[in-house]
This record gives structure tokens, C-alpha cells and sequence, in this order.
């Protein structure tokens, strides 16, 4: 069996196409959606994360703005900044690139972000949210790889999904997405004993772990949809996600490749969130949570 590879490109464009209607609808009232990109030192790629994040915002309509602040910055700079954004009506979307710089505690500085312009979903408000099936922002990687999911008609409810890693960007809120749409959900970590025999159960398996082609044809079951988050730098400089993609292919029903698969759907889901949030602040009235 030769697996389906899903176009996460083609798919992302199409769900950036989507917004469209709404950004037209929001420049007639004069209003045009605004991310507000804070990146705190030089790391390289957070850089190129940052860069196509605001490349697919200008498709899209969408103003990005960045806020860049050397790797020294003490805590109390990012605060202070957050808090200027958070009052700025301009401003609908407020995303902090990680990794922050070493002094910087990452909670502090995502917490102090308003639950109403938190396009990343990292506010414990919004991540409560997603516990409770209440409405929220919901983290753009696994909102994209369920928003892949639906588009290719995988069948959810009933089935058997394993998601690998637990971290709170990915792991988790993937593993309550999957179970909002009533899949039978596993959760794997660096603990986890036997994890062959928990992803070859798997009618759907999630890698997201950082480990370059980690997931070998041989831990999956016939036909799995595989849908691989992770993104890895070799030693060549080319990028492998966390399955070994050429073996598993040979197995999978359908899979993802790296490059060209989640990322682009994580950058379009960003945009999604950033639309949504000047929407409702119009809505609103701009008024802050
Ligand atoms: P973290 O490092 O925060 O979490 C990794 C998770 O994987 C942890 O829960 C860890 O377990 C688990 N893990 C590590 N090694 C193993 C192992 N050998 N067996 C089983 N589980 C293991 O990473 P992120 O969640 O932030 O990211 C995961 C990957 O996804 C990375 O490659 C990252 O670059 C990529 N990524 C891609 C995005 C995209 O847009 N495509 C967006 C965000 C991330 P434990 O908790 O026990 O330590």
C-alpha cells in the first residue's frame, strides 16, 4: 500500500482563501485585522517562523506588526509591552514566539496576554476553556491538524487516536480536540512503556515529539492516518519530521509530509484566529475581556 500524502500547502491556502469574506466585511467598517508579533531574541528560526507568519498574514489582509527585542530584555519590557498591546484597539491578535530567552518565565509573559487577543492559545483562560468544551482560542498547531482532518474526511468518532507527546502547545490540546469529536484517545510520552504497542492500535496517530523520524513503518497499523507535527533540522540542514516519511508511506492509509504539511496549516490557523478576534472586537465593541 502507497499512502495518500496530504497537501498541507494546498490546504492552507484554501482555509486562508476562507477568511476572505470576513476581512472584506471588516474593511468595510473600516477595519483592518492586527497581529501583533512580539520576538524576543535571535534565535534563527523562530525568525523564519515569524517571517511566514506575517508573509501569510499580507495574503490573507491581515497587518502584522513586530515587536523585536534583544536577548538580553528583562521580563518586566515584554510585560509592559503586552500591556500597551492589550490596550491598543488597533491591535486584535497578540502572538509571543517561542522559546523566550533563559531569564524570561514563559508563563508570566503568555498570562499577562488578553484572553481576547490571545490568537496562540496559550492563556491558561483559553486552555481552560478548551478543557471545558467552552468557546476560545484553541492552539493553531492542533486546530490545524484538526481543521486537516475534517478537510479530508477522516473519520473521528469511534475510532482510535494516539497522540504522541504532552506538551500544552501540542500534545495536550490535540488529545481534548480529538476527544471532543469523540475519537478513543491515548496520550504517549517519554514514559511511556511499549509505545509500539499503543501507535500499532492506532487509526489515527499524532507525532508530536521532536525526534527526527522517530515513528518507523513498523509501529503502525495498516492504513493509519498519520499526521507527523514534528519538525526536526538533520545534519544536512534539510528538515524530517518525527516519521521516518519514505517507510512509513508504505504503510500509512494517509500521512503528512515535512515540509509542507502541518507547519503551513498552523500559519493558516493563526490567521484564522487573528480574523476571528477583530470580528469579535467589533462585535464587542472593542471592549477588553
Ligand atoms: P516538547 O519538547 O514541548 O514536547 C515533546 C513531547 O514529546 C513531550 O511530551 C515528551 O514527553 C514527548 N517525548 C519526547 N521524547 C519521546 C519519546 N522518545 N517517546 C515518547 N514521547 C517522547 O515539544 P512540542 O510539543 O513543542 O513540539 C513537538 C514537535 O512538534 C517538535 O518537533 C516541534 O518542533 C514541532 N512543532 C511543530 C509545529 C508545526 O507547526 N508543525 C508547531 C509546534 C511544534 P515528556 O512530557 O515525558 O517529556
Amino acid at each position: 500500500m502507497t499512502a495518500r500524502i496530504i497537501d498541507g500547502r494546498a490546504l492552507a491556502a484554501s482555509v486562508r482563501a476562507s477568511v476572505k469574506q470576513t476581512v472584506a466585511e471588516l474593511a468595510a467598517t473600516g477595519v483592518r485585522p492586527c497581529l501583533a508579533v512580539i520576538l524576543a531574541g535571535n534565535d534563527p528560526a523562530s525568525r523564519i517562523y515569524v517571517r511566514n507568519k506575517s508573509r501569510a498574514g499580507t495574503q490573507a489582509g491581515v497587518l502584522s506588526e513586530l515587536h523585536e527585542f534583544p536577548e538580553q530584555v528583562p521580563e518586566a519590557a515584554l510585560l509592559e509591552r503586552i500591556g500597551a498591546l492589550n490596550a491598543d484597539r488597533r491591535v486584535h491578535g497578540i502572538l509571543v514566539q517561542l522559546p523566550l530567552p533563559a531569564q524570561i518565565r514563559a508563563e508570566r509573559v503568555l498570562g499577562a496576554i488578553s484572553p481576547a487577543k490571545d490568537v496562540d492559545g496559550f492563556h491558561p483562560e483559553n486552555l481552560g476553556a478548551l478543557v471545558a468544551g467552552r468557546p476560545g482560542f484553541v492552539p493553531c498547531t492542533p486546530a490545524g491538524v484538526m481543521m486537516m482532518l475534517e478537510r479530508e474526511g477522516v473519520t473521528l468518532a469511534g475510532r482510535h487516536a494516539v497522540v504522541l507527546g504532552r506538551s500544552n502547545i501540542v500534545g495536550k490540546p490535540m488529545a481534548l480536540l480529538l476527544l471532543r469529536r469523540d475519537a478513543t484517545v491515548t496520550i504517549c510520552h517519554s514514559k511511556t512503556q511499549q509505545l509500539s504497542v499503543h501507535t500499532r492500535q492506532a487509526d489515527i496517530l499524532i507525532a508530536a515529539i521532536g525526534r527526527a523520524k522517530f515513528v518507523t513503518a513498523q509501529m503502525l497499523k495498516p492504513g493509519a492516518c498519520v499526521i507527523d507535527v514534528g519538525i526536526n533540522r538533520l545534519d544536512d540542514g534539510s528538515l524530517s519530521g518525527d516519521v521516518d516519511f519514505a517507510a512509513a508511506q508504505e504503510v500509512a492509509g494517509t500521512i503528512t509530509p515535512v515540509p509542507g504539511g502541518v507547519g503551513p496549516m498552523t500559519v493558516a490557523m493563526l490567521i484564522v484566529n487573528t480574523v476571528r478576534a477583530a470580528a469579535q472586537s467589533v462585535a464587542g465593541g472593542g471592549e477588553e475581556r
